[in-house]
């Protein structure tokens, strides 16, 4: 579920989505560590959000790419509320107590790219910045505040489950509109604060309302949409043949030369493509 808010006067815009169903479909697909699925779930939701602010129909994407153990996370969502998402390393694990967060301990140094690309164009919007100090949704305001100039502010969470992997997840993305009054944006962004666990209000069948209810009490809140949001991957095998037609030539070659089978599965849904031989020779000529 995600529902956009503003106030009666205009002054800020709220999204709050609940995705435990989207990180409990990622647990099924990527069946990966706790702390990858709740780093890669983290990340989705906050797609999400933003995503669901752009005004034309597109799909934003978000690379977090470091140094550390996890290597890279990737995930993309769209304007109907699709996402996914996968890791370099799916089977992190590291002692969870360490004083760092999460996201800093498995990626470290590195960057963020992200890139929106409009449905009705070819072209892709990319930007970059540096991964700084503190959790996923810091470097998601981070890189608000940079690239679109927009105060904002973002919360992410994500409770693990032993069995379904997520217990519940969710953000809120909090945005001043142009020309704001930021007295409001400032009350808003101490709401937030004092929400506490964010998580568990996820975990609650009225959570998102008890939300609004709090951060948006005395606004006179509007509702702007409500929709679905869900774990989904359109990958097809056209896009399968581009990544392995993108592979080094001489092993295109070795993998024809075998005389076998090879598999491909999806990063985002390990749905498996199966090509003969005859077939990567194909590739190499094409
Ligand atoms: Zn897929």
């Amino acid at each position: 579920m995600l529902v956009r808010y503003i106030d009666e006067n205009k002054n800020v815009r709220v999204c709050i989505t609940d995705t435990t169903s989207v990180g409990q479909d990622a647990y099924v697909r990527l069946q990966c560590s706790p702390i990858a699925l709740s780093l890669i779930t983290q990340a989705m939701t906050g797609a999400i959000l933003l995503v669901s602010d752009l005004k034309i129909e597109g799909t934003m994407s978000f690379k977090f790419d470091g140094d550390g153990p996890i290597g890279h996370i990737t995930v993309e969502a769209n304007m109907n509320g699709e996402a996914r998402g996968f890791a370099g390393n799916l089977n992190l694990d590291f002692d969870p107590s360490g004083e760092l967060s999460w996201f800093q301990q498995a990626l470290n140094d590195g960057r963020i790219t992200v890139r929106r690309k409009l449905s009705s164009s070819e072209h892709l919007y990319t930007s970059t910045v540096p991964i700084i100090a503190g959790n996923l949704a810091t470097n998601i305001a981070h890189y608000l505040n940079k690239s679109d100039q927009i105060r904002s502010a973002i919360s992410l969470a994500a409770h693990l489950d032993v069995q379904k992997g997520i217990a519940a997840s969710g953000g809120i993305l909090i945005q001043a509109l142009p020309g704001a009054n930021d007295n409001l944006l400032f009350i808003l962004e101490d709401r937030l604060v004092q929400l506490g666990d964010l998580a568990s209000y996820f975990a609650r069948p009225n959570g998102i309302q008890e939300l609004v209810d709090i951060l948006m009490e005395g606004t006179n809140a509007q509702l702007l949409s409500q929709d679905s949001v869900s774990y989904r991957c359109h990958c097809s095998r056209d896009r399968i043949s581009r990544v392995l037609a993108a592979l080094p030539q001489a092993d295109l070659t070795d993998m024809a030369d075998s005389g076998e089978d090879i598999t491909m599965n999806c990063s985002f849904c390990t749905k498996p493509y199966v090509y003969s031989s005859r077939e990567i020779r194909q590739l190499c000529l094409d």
